[in-house]
């Protein structure tokens, strides 16, 4: 609820605050349990910052955070520590994310045995049946990170975070790093473990082909904020935004006949450290008005949970 998220700049004579940039900038949403939200935008628009200021793995400069009915950030240290366990997050790049110097048995279990999550008698049998669910072969566990392939090693990123048997997972483009032969087999997997045993996702994509096809609802971001939001078949059968319209403009399109027209945006995102005034996208939208360049628009309610900030449109 209204989550902002400030990074200060550091400068000037004396050293202090010269500004900040505002990389979350007032963001409202709900993901319903069970459900796929899928979270697009350019890079750089504050997807990934708002991914992991929910998980409080970046501490928000203002807003709330609820989990289960709970107030993330009352949470004490040890609250959070345990809190953790349910919230977990799957990075983009499976190389970097995993320690080379422990067998990957090591790595899924590690925090389990931290966590004292199964006892120590169980704890082999539990490695195995998670690595199993992952579609890695337990034999493996002594394998070291390098003997996999990228798409094995994002299947054990994901084993470590369902190892705490987690309700929620923040995936942060879990198959950006990955050949397009190997995402869909991965984009599968997270599709099985979230039926299997009714995961919330939060997607962080920038490939909005793959967000359309495992998302149940979808939020597009610009320069820090929510543009749009609503079901997955409305966002993309009907964007209302001229953002959401222009970034989806230029998807491919299997089908020759429904060739959209392309939009091509023009110039360069401003800076979050300062945003034009009025609407964010006003430098950029060809269908600006005057009142754009100076008043912020406010969520306009276009039915079936479908929200678009843009002067252009009126609540239902
Ligand atoms: Fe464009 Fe105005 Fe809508 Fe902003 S509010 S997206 S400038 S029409
Ligand atoms: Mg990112």
């Amino acid at each position: 609820n209204h989550l902002k998220k400030y990074f200060p700049i550091k400068g000037g004579f004396f050293g202090g605050v010269t500004g900040n940039v505002k990389a979350v900038d007032d963001v409202t949403f709900k993901i319903e349990r069970g459900t796929t939200m899928g979270l697009v935008g350019e890079s750089g628009c504050g997807k990934s910052t708002t991914g992991r200021t929910i998980l409080r793995l970046l501490e928000k400069t203002d807003g709330e955070v609820i989990f289960n009915g709970e107030d993330v950030n009352a949470k004490s240290k040890k609250e959070l520590r345990e809190l953790r366990t349910k919230m977990q997050i799957v990075f983009q790049d499976p190389y970097s994310s995993l320690s080379p110097r422990l067998p990957i048995g090591e790595i899924i279990g590690e925090a389990v045995r931290e966590h004292g999550l199964v006892p120590a008698a169980e704890y082999d049998e539990y490695i195995s049946k998670i690595m199993k669910e992952c579609g890695l072969q337990e034999h493996h566990k002594d394998r070291y990170p390098h003997e996999f392939s990228g798409g094995q090693r994002q299947r054990v990123c994901i084993a470590r975070a369902l190892a705490l048997n987690p309700d929620f997972i923040v995936c942060d483009e879990p198959v950006s790093a990955l050949d397009v032969s190997i995402q869909a087999q991965v984009i599968n997997l997270l599709r099985k473990l979230q039926k299997d045993r009714g995961l919330t996702y939060l997607f962080i994509s920038h490939d909005l082909s793959v967000v359309e096809h495992i998302s149940d609802t979808v939020g597009v971001m610009y320069l820090g904020g929510l543009v749009e939001t609503g079901k997955t078949e409305d966002i993309f059968d009907n964007p209302l935004h001229p953002y959401t319209k222009a970034l989806f403009s230029a998807i491919p399109m299997p089908d020759p006949d429904l060739k959209k027209d392309r939009v091509i945006l023009e110039g360069d995102i401003p800076s979050p450290a300062n945003p034009p005034k009025g609407c964010k996208f006003h430098t950029r939208c060809s269908e600006c008005m005057g009142i754009c360049k100076e008043v912020a628009p406010e969520p306009k309610d276009m039915g079936n949970g479908h929200v678009v900030r843009c002067h252009l449109y009126d609540d239902k």
